[in-house]
């Protein structure tokens, strides 16, 4: 069978929420996105989980829930929060670093826990130690076998950037050996820590992106791993759609701020907040009031936060749109 890559566009009636529950880390990765000042150093509570959680569930639609840090196992209480998404009817998926702090594969079950997704940026020590810190990869494969082991359903997540998009064809052969069953390629964003960063050195260009990126994804699915990427580039005259408009994206941090698009996080520009367990509509200019503008360059917050990543032609026409950063392709 051919596999060919699609693009998922937005699905009416699903929504997802990106569950920040603490922002401390082990860890002190390269291009980190948590940015303490503006998503704070809290840790929530048992009953702050449990109720807002609440605040997103309803059963009519297709909700996921993704827990997230920081390292979100290093919250004592993540199982219980599991548990009450499951029973808030999410399809549930923890993000970790690898580490899996508390006995989380004690604790939990695969029952309740959907998927556990573990960050990877390499396929060897040499390529993902230097980005994600020294041991973090002989940690990382043994809680994935681990976790496979016990009947977990596992997925990894490599974040490309110049130091490691050489070394992404040979994660296939390691997601085989280690029985994952998704792989999410993301692009590196110039957010939190990247942002500090001079973007030449570790932002990809459209060729490079272009030229690995979809044949990788190929190969992968070829061989029986599912594989989703960013879109990043519409071709002219390619649909362009804000998932702000179209879809339900909530990305919640513990300081109570909650986000609809990923590319505001590091601005006080959060559609909603969170006050006294309530979900509060925020008045002004905030994110939700740029996503109806409608702008050859495609993404308005691309075009205001990281413009180098536009081209243009000799008579100042974007040559290719910038899709939403939510916008995906699936293959496999
Ligand atoms: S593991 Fe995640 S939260 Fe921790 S430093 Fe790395 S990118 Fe940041
Ligand atoms: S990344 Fe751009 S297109 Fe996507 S939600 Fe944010 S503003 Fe909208």
């Amino acid at each position: 069978m051919k596999h060919i890559a699609k693009t998922v566009g937005f699905k009416p009636g699903e929504r997802n929420i990106f569950f920040h529950i603490l922002t401390a880390c082990n860890l002190s990765c390269c291009h980190c996105y948590i940015n303490k000042d503006q998503h704070g150093t809290q840790q929530l509570t048992k009953e702050q989980m449990e109720k807002w959680m609440a605040l997103f569930a309803d059963p009519a639609k297709k909700s996921n829930m993704i827990f997230l840090g920081g390292e979100p196992t290093m919250h004592p209480d993540l199982p219980f929060a599991i548990q009450k998404a499951k029973e808030l009817g999410y399809f549930v998926t923890v993000d970790s670093n690898g580490y899996l702090f508390n006995d989380l594969l004690v604790k939990t079950s695969p029952d309740l826990l959907d998927f556990l997704s573990f960050s990877l940026d390499g396929p060897d020590a040499e390529t993902n130690d230097p980005i994600r810190g020294e041991g973090v990869f002989e940690t990382c494969v043994a809680n994935i076998k681990r976790a496979v082991s016990i009947g977990f359903n596992v997925s990894v997540i490599y974040t490309v950037s110049r130091k490691n998009l050489s070394s992404l064809s040979r994660m296939i052969p390691l997601l085989l050996e280690l029985k994952v069953k998704k792989f999410f390629i993301q692009v590196i964003g110039l957010r939190g820590k990247s942002a500090l960063t001079d973007s030449d050195e570790i932002q990809v260009s459209r060729e490079q992106w272009l030229d690995t990126v979809p044949e990788v994804a190929r190969i992968a699915a070829e061989k029986g791993i599912h594989v989703t990427y960013p879109k990043v580039f519409l071709s002219p005259g390619e649909k362009f759609e804000c998932a702000g408009v179209v879809s339900e994206n909530f990305f919640v941090f513990p300081n109570g701020r909650v986000y609809q698009c990923p590319l505001c996080e590091d601005h006080p520009i959060n559609a909603y907040t969170i006050e006294d367990n309530r979900l509060v509509k925020n008045n002004g200019l905030r994110e939700d009031s740029f996503f109806r503008l409608n702008i050859e360059e495609g993404c308005v917050m691309n075009k205001l936060l990281q413009p180098d990543t536009i081209e243009y032609d000799e008579r100042g026409r974007a040559l290719y749109p910038i899709s939403c950063c939510l916008l995906k392709q699936e293959i496999g």
